[in-house]
C-alpha cells in the first residue's frame, strides 16, 4: 500500500493552493496533463487551470508539464499554458521525472507529481522519492488498461477516502 499511497489526495488541481505547497515545501511541480489538467485529447483545459498555474508560478515554484502521452498531443497543450513539457514519460518509471527535472533552472529540493492515476502518477513519484498529490478522474475515459487500471484503483481511493 505504501508506495502506491499518495501524500495528499484533493478532488481538483486548482484545490493545491500556495499554502500547501509551503507546508510541504515543495519548489517544483511535475504535472500530468490528461485528466489533470484537461479532457484527454482536449486542447482546452478545465476551468480555472490557466489562472491556478499562473497563480502558483507567481508564488516561485517551477512547473513541468509530465505526460505519458504523445508529443504530438502534450506538446501544443504545454505551449498553450505556456509551460515546458516532457511528452511519453514511460511513469511509473523514472526516466520522464529526471528528463523534466533536468529542464528546472535549479535543482529543485522538493518535487511534487500532480496527477489522477495511482499506477502511474503516484507509483513513480513514490519510486523517485517525491511526494505526490492524486486527483480524482474528471472525463470519461476509453480503452482496456485505463479501465483495468481504474477498477486496480478502486479499493486503494476508498482507503484513502476512509483516513
Ligand atoms: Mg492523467
Amino acid at each position: 500500500m505504501s508506495l502506491l499511497k499518495p501524500t495528499v489526495s484533493l478532488k481538483n488541481v486548482t484545490d493545491i493552493t500556495p499554502e500547501l505547497l509551503q507546508q510541504l515545501q515543495i519548489d517544483a511541480i511535475l504535472l500530468d496533463v490528461d485528466n489533470t489538467l484537461a479532457p484527454p485529447t482536449s486542447h482546452i483545459p478545465y476551468e480555472g487551470v490557466q489562472q491556478w498555474i499562473d497563480c502558483i508560478r507567481q508564488s516561485g515554484i517551477h512547473i513541468v508539464i509530465c505526460s505519458n502521452n504523445y508529443q504530438k498531443r502534450v506538446k501544443p497543450f504545454s505551449d498553450s499554458v505556456g509551460l515546458d513539457c516532457v511528452a511519453m514519460s514511460l511513469k511509473p518509471f523514472p526516466f520522464g521525472f529526471n528528463r523534466a527535472k533536468r529542464k528546472l533552472k535549479e535543482q529543485p529540493k522538493s518535487v511534487l507529481v500532480v496527477g489522477d492515476q495511482i499506477y502511474t502518477d503516484v507509483l513513480g513519484a513514490n519510486l523517485a522519492g517525491m511526494q505526490s498529490v492524486l486527483l480524482e478522474p474528471r472525463s470519461e475515459e476509453h480503452g482496456f488498461t485505463i479501465w483495468l487500471r481504474r477498477k486496480m484503483e478502486v479499493g486503494i481511493r476508498k482507503k484513502l477516502n476512509r483516513q
